[in-house]
């Protein structure tokens, strides 16, 4: 007997080793220490075979088996060898990617006879209160009733955070815990920000009819368990996450777990808020500040079947969900769900496939659905569910207003980014005690360092893109790579001391605001200020309406439903619309159609304000009457007739290497190589460049890409394929990577 095995290496194929007969043969999905050159790594399982692969002269033995059981259930297993093979890429580069337990760490400590990664509770503890159920009410006054209201509706909480609110907590608690009303006990503090909080569990609303009809036609797929996918098209404020609380509960019912996928999990404290209020904390909820172990406990959570539902961004779509019936991605057009380097996927194609391949129902939510989307739903793969308007009665959507930059007057502030119009509109809303939300695409205080003697911009040294200046730390940085460096003050060139700071950033514009209207609360949310559990914390700070104003990069554009902004400023809605890149518009118009649907969530209408020197753009009208169908037919036919994704499909070969002239070279003979293949199929695959990328030089790495078009998938792969073998050819020191249905063309 031999098994085959997927390594954590950049092999495209798994490797087969013999069985010695003490050991038994592997379950598929059970992790194997095999030997890869003179080093042992551990590898998965995939499936035994009869018989050793031909050519092969002699075959190595595994040298243990780690597992009983299999660690990845067959779903996931079978999935990610699909996704593998899909994308080109090594089997074990994905369960390297997708298994926690295949890490490096680990091989080592397996090695050493080592336990492996302790998941028991190493939490610290700390006093909650809570309230003892059904005890008398008696007649307490002061902090101690305040406490005790509040400890009712949220459930059991840190002395320390009532503290914060109480300032005599500690004494009120011994006098309600003496009265047998509250008991305090230590526990484990979660140690996961999402969880720290307490929430109030709450009912679903009456849904509206439509959110009814989507919710019973989701209802009929689960029951009848066979794969099926919608797309849930619904108005910004129409109510898609109760259609998918609903689901899920459905799903539950039925047994069967959920996956929830969204693009930024730290920008949706507030939806994992919600999942909590009506599911309480069985929930995995998996994101990028997961520690090792955290990560591990989670997964071992869902494998154990503790929790049947699991939420976070786009590597959510490797969790182990039990009995998989359900996988939602919300805001499906995100371009976040792809990524951009290693093992490059897009997690919504992925939840499509996963789902598909799981027999369960897929539901790919967005008020401006992607091209690939809606696409599908024309052709009838997945089934359009329409919420056609806000959920809350009195709620509408904003009425949009555009301002031509090029012709409208400066407001009192004297910068001509910002208006009149938008200046007032800014005002009127502070004055009526309501919040504003300015987008604006750009972080720093200025994009680029002019030399005003000899026209120099300050270019990173390591990539062909400027530096931004950034007053707060007083550096240039380069937004592409991590250089940077104290801003000098003279030009590098000419050594001329008049440099000009020019544009307009996220950090410019706070400055900007704050100076306009110094009686505003101003804060700012970006990639600069809002790493991580900050960003929820200046989110929090905006729905306390301890904030007037927010200013910030897209981060302020995503699904926030805060019901006290009332005005959405577009500082500059053409930033995107230039970009080198067949998407531009449909990014336009989704970002445009996303930060407007901010406003005016509540009861009070809310209004928009879109500066912009293109009013004419056909993104940019269509974003100010909400008209997303409109946009669709125009957008779907237009690449329609260019041959566009999602009319046809494409694969970008990426080329790159310190030597510009060697890239260039190896770009050259991988072209060649790929225009001799397409003989193969004649004339039915593309073969565009060699050209350098838009961006020539990244990390001190110059670039070229070839892109391959086809209207079939087989051809292309077969074109691909011959490209990627003919990789280990290259002159060192070049390397390759195929990025199947790009996104980025960057
Ligand atoms: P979306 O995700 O479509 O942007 P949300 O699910 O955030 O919309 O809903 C917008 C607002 O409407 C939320 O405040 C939500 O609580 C409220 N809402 C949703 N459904 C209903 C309903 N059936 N009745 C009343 N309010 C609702
Ligand atoms: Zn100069
Ligand atoms: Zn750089």
């Amino acid at each position: 007997m031999f098994v085959e095995v997927a390594v954590p290496a950049p092999l495209t194929h798994a490797l087969t080793y013999g069985i010695p007969p003490l050991l038994g043969a592997p379950a598929p999905g059970s992790r194997v220490l095999v030997e890869l050159g003179n080093r042992k790594v551990l590898g998965l399982a995939l499936q035994l075979t009869e018989r050793p692969p031909a050519g092969v002269a002699q075959i190595k033995n595994i040298v243990d088996v780690l597992d009983a059981e299999p660690i990845v259930p067959p779903e996931l297993l079978r999935f990610l060898v699909e996704l593998a093979n899909y994308y080109l890429v090594p089997v074990g580069e994905v369960m390297k990617l997708a298994l926690p337990t295949l890490s490096k760490g680990e091989a080592k400590r397996v090695q050493a006879k080592e336990p492996t990664l302790q998941v028991k509770s190493v939490g610290k503890r700390v006093q909650f209160v809570e309230v003892i159920p059904e005890t008398e009410i008696q007649d307490i006054k002061g902090q101690a009733s305040e406490i005790l209201s509040y400890l009712r509706e949220h459930g059991a909480t840190p002395l320390a955070r009532l503290e914060d609110t109480w300032k005599n907590a500690r004494p009120a608690v011994s006098r309600l815990k003496q009265l047998g009303l509250v008991r305090v006990e230590d526990r484990e503090l979660p140690r996961d920000p999402f969880f720290r909080d307490p929430v109030t569990r709450d009912l679903a609303p009456e849904p509206t009819d439509s959110q009814r009809a989507a919710m019973e036609t989701v209802d009929r797929a689960l029951r009848a368990a066979l794969p099926s996918a919608f797309l849930l098209h619904g108005v910004t404020g129409s109510g898609k996450t109760e259609v998918y609380l609903h689901a899920i509960a459905s799903a539950l019912e039925l047994k069967r777990g959920a996956l929830v996928l969204v693009p930024e999990i730290a920008l949706t404290p507030q939806l994992v808020a919600r999942f909590r209020a009506r599911f309480g904390d069985g929930l995995a909820v998996l994101h990028s500040g997961l520690s090792p172990v955290d990560r591990r406990r989670m997964w071992d959570q869902l494998w154990r079947r503790q929790v049947a539902v699991a939420i976070g961004a786009r590597s959510a779509i490797f969790a182990p969900v039990p009995n998989l019936g359900l996988i939602i991605v919300d805001e499906e057009h995100d371009p976040s769900f792809k990524q951009e380097e290693g093992t490059r996927y897009n997690a919504r194609d992925m939840a499509l496939l996963r789902a598909h391949r799981a027999g369960a129902v897929c539901i790919l939510g967005s008020a401006t659905p992607s091209l690939e989307t809606e696409h599908l739903a024309r052709e009838g793969r997945v089934i359009r569910l329409r919420l056609p308007s806000r959920a809350r009665r009195m709620s509408m959507l904003p009425k949009v207003e555009v301002i031509d930059l090029r012709k409208a007057e400066r407001g009192p502030s004297g910068d001509p980014r910002i208006s009149k119009p938008l200046h007032e509109a800014i005002h009127e809303t502070l004055d009526r005690r309501e919040q504003v939300i300015l987008f604006l695409n750009r972080r720093g205080f200025a994009p680029s360092v002019v030399c005003e003697s000899c026209g120099a911009i300050s270019m990173c040294p390591l990539c062909s893109v400027a530096l931004t200046f950034h007053r707060s730390t007083g550096l240039v940085r380069c937004h592409y790579c991590d250089y940077q460096r104290r801003f000098e003050g003279y030009c590098r060139l000419c050594r001329s001391h008049k440099v000009s700071l020019e544009g307009l950033g996220t950090e410019r514009l706070e400055d900007t605001i704050q100076r306009a209207f110094p009686g505003a609360r101003v804060a700012r949310l970006d990639r600069d200020v809002a790493s991580g559990s900050k960003a929820a914390d200046i989110l929090e700070r905006v729905r306390t309406h301890e904030v007037d104003i927010l200013i910030g990069t897209q981060m302020v554009a995503k699904g926030h439903d805060i019901p006290r902004v009332t005005l959405v400023g577009v500082i500059n809605a053409d930033g995107a619309l230039s970009m080198p890149d067949l998407r531009a518009t449909e990014r336009t118009f989704q970002l445009l159609v996303q930060v407007a649907g901010r406003a005016g969530r509540g009861d009070i209408q809310g209004r928009v304000i879109l500066q912009t020197r293109d009013p004419d753009n056909p993104a940019i009208v269509a974003a100010i009457h909400h008209d997303v169908d409109g946009f669709l037919a125009r957008e779907i036919q237009a690449r329609a007739e260019l041959a566009y994704p999602p009319f046809s499909r494409m694969v970008m070969v990426r080329i790159d290497s310190p030597d510009e002239q060697r890239c260039r070279t190896a770009a050259g003979y991988l072209a060649a190589a790929a225009r001799a293949s397409t003989l193969v199929h004649l004339g039915e695959v593309e073969v565009l460049g060699p050209a350098p990328a838009p961006i020539a030089r990244l990390r001190a790495r110059y670039r070229f890409q070839i892109l391959l078009k086809a209207r079939e998938r087989r051809p292309l792969r077969f074109v691909a394929q011959v490209v990627q073998e003919a990789e280990p050819r290259l002159p060192a020191g070049v390397h390759v990577a195929v990025d199947v249905d790009p996104i980025s063309m960057l």
